[in-house]
């Protein structure tokens, strides 16, 4: 009997440590192979990245990890690519409850989730405020559900189609309700319901501010429910280019890229701050850091955006032309010159691809991120240049657009992020400007206000 029990363990530790092994092996496979595809984008290999993320989902399978994002890329460059819906009973039955608790409803899902997957509006007819979440999965005892919460007129939960599962709040009295992301959960929170004392207030507060902005109503009431769910404190991640062994660019030997950087992004820091903000600076001294753990501090840090400030240099026959501000988001380079200007910054260290970031890759691939980025990059050089522009005049501020390249410095990081080039120190007139506190002060006032406006729409 005993042996049997012994010979029955063995078994199953042998069996788990060649499914561990087993496992290893497609994680490093998977592992190699991401750096691979990501290098393939950044040089924009077409072959190689239908090449690598065919690979990617063939250990993806054998790791059961999602590999839908793959699958849509491979489909859209490689037209032949027949897309098996590998998780489509995933999708199926992704939300597996719909509960209430107290004043909340919870939805459940069989996967993480993250902002994306509710969509909020609301209406109000007659005298009933209606709010709309439309949630992304499929739930399929959304029919016979139903809640209840005291203070809600009406509650109506029903599959819209295939993906969406649409949950209807009616009240007379314009409750105020939030949602939270938390892992696998939705929490929508009906708020005020309780004490009579609150509604008081909360009424009197409203009213306050529908008489201050009667036109944009609903814009308002909106906005609050946003800032009550994701607390106004978004946090910011500067990172002054280069520094220490770096300088960056350079004119003749006293104007050091590394330097200037280090003073806008501080300006930068406490204007941020003066807003709200919360911020951290990659680097608050003259010291050397590499490329990839610049935006793994962000990331650490759990930013919402991450700005790296640099400054440009032109060859020494242009030196007297190239001025202008510019602001990049990361993407494969399409124009030459976002190549040569990627060439410049990506020196810094980056030997061959010898470093590891897990969710770099999710970056490239998520579109929605690069999508983000570019509106804040828009936003940014909007307002650096009507800042400086008001100072300096218009002629004197070269709009050097809102571009796109593949900067390894934004490579890693996990948020929508832009890479600001205040200026060119190679030109005679505005590399001397560059270098004063008065144009340093306005080009941080500038990208703050851009970053402000960013959030305020977004
Ligand atoms: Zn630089």
């Amino acid at each position: 009997m005993k042996s049997i029990v012994k010979v029955f363990i063995i078994c199953i530790l042998l069996s788990q440590s060649i499914f561990a092994i087993d496992t290893k092996y497609y994680q490093n496979k998977f592992k190699a192979t991401k750096k691979l595809y990501l290098a393939s984008i950044l040089s924009n290999n077409k072959k190689n990245e239908i090449l690598y993320l065919k690979q990617l989902v063939k250990y993806g399978k054998k790791l059961n990890v999602d590999t839908l994002q793959y699958r849509k890329e491979l489909k859209r460059l490689d037209k032949t690519y027949v897309f098996q819906n590998h998780t489509k009973s995933n999708i199926k039955n992704s939300i597996i409850s719909v509960k209430q608790s107290n004043n909340s409803i919870v939805i459940n899902f069989n996967h993480k989730i993250n902002r994306s997957y509710i969509n909020f509006s609301e209406k109000k007819i007659a005298r009933t405020y209606t709010d709309i979440f439309n949630i992304k999965g499929y739930f399929k005892d959304a029919y016979p559900t139903k809640i209840s919460i005291k203070g809600v007129d009406k509650i109506k939960i029903f599959q819209k189609n295939s993906k969406i599962l649409s949950l209807i709040l009616e009240h007379k009295t314009n409750l105020k309700t939030i949602y939270l992301i938390n892992n696998n959960q939705i929490i929508i929170k009906i708020l005020n319901l309780s004490t009579k004392n609150k509604k008081v207030i909360m009424k009197k507060n409203s009213t306050k501010k529908r008489k201050k902005k009667k036109k944009n109503n609903t814009n308002q009431i909106k906005m609050i429910k946003k800032d009550i769910l994701y607390p106004s404190k978004k946090t910011i991640v500067i990172d002054p280019g280069h520094g220490g062994k770096d300088s960056g660019a350079r004119y003749k030997r006293k104007r050091l890229e590394k330097d200037i950087v280090l003073k806008i992004s501080k300006y930068l820091k406490d204007e941020l701050q003066r807003k709200g903000f919360k911020v951290f600076l990659t680097r608050t001294r003259d010291k050397y850091i590499k490329l990839p753990n610049r935006t793994k501090y962000a990331n650490k840090k759990h930013a919402d955006i991450f700005i790296s400030v640099h400054a440009n240099a032109a060859r020494k026959n242009r030196a007297n032309k190239a001025h202008g501000v510019e602001s990049y988001f990361l993407s494969p380079a399409r124009s030459a010159r976002a190549k040569r200007i990627a060439a410049l910054e990506n020196k810094g260290d980056m030997s061959g691809m010898g470093w590891s970031s897990k969710n770099s890759l999710l970056t490239i691939l998520n579109r929605a991120k690069i999508t983000a980025a570019n509106k804040m990059a828009i936003d940014i050089q909007k307002n650096m240049l009507y800042t400086l522009r008001k100072q300096y005049g218009k002629k004197n501020i070269r709009d050097g657009g809102v571009r796109e390249g593949p900067f390894w410095v934004l490579v890693g990081a996990q948020m929508p992020s832009v890479l600001i080039e205040v200026g060119y120190i190679s030109h005679p007139k505005e590399g001397y400007r560059i270098s004063t506190k008065r144009y340093q002060k306005l080009i941080a006032k500038g990208i703050a206000n851009g970053i402000e406006s960013y959030f305020l729409k977004n």
